[in-house]
């Protein structure tokens, strides 16, 4: 699969952190901060521990990102991509690990909210956290495509490997150019310039 075929497809789904925003979270200090176990992902960690506990957990979680989502700027080349695929009638939408308050806070800090329906904004809140499928499935369903002519554009495993569930296209985006999971990835890219479409 060439980087040309990916830039024709129609059906884009986005992770926000880190992908469509600047990368800002460290997690292993907001894993520390929680008091959550060092090698596992944040979410399972607390969907682990008693209800209460989660619950409590949760919500500083929330707060944490809430902090980090007022300060966000756009990923080089972002609002470029989103304005190229909207001239050329793909559907975009975004498929986070974080919470919809974020999504909202984090767009508007970046600059990016005016492109997107607020409908294809999918979190935590509304299903299951990549690496599932579920939110891809519930966008490309909602957009009446074909999971064939969809693509996962994100710079975690868990984008790559929500890709990958879901039987699409999985673009890792690095602009480190480290690409630590190239293995897991249908394409690479370490700009998202790369992906606007030729025409
Ligand atoms: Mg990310």
């Amino acid at each position: 699969m060439t980087l040309d075929q990916v830039t024709q497809r129609k059906l884009w789904i986005f992770d926000m952190d880190g992908t469509l925003s600047e990368a800002q979270h460290d997690f292993d200090a907001i894993r520390c901060t929680l008091g959550l176990p060092d090698d596992l992902p944040i979410l399972e960690s607390i969907a682990a521990l008693p209800p209460e506990q989660a619950k409590a957990v949760n919500e500083q979680l929330d707060e944490i990102e809430l902090e980090i989502s007022k300060a966000s700027k756009p990923a080089e080349g972002a609002a470029e991509l989103l304005e190229a695929l909207i001239a050329n009638d793909c559907k975009i939408g975004i498929l986070t690990r974080n919470n919809l308050v974020n999504i909202q806070v984090t767009l508007d800090a970046a600059g990016l909210y005016q492109y997107f329906d607020e409908v294809d904004l999918i979190s935590r809140d509304c299903i299951a956290p990549k690496p599932a499928p579920d939110g891809i499935f519930h966008l490309v369903d909602r957009w009446q495509g074909d999971i064939s002519d969809a693509i996962m554009i994100g710079d975690s495993i868990h984008d790559i490997a929500a890709g990958n569930n879901a039987g699409v296209t999985s673009v890792y985006y690095d602009p480190d150019g480290v690409f630590e999971h190239r293995k897991q990835a249908d394409i690479c890219v370490r700009s998202l310039r790369e992906l606007i479409p030729s025409g």
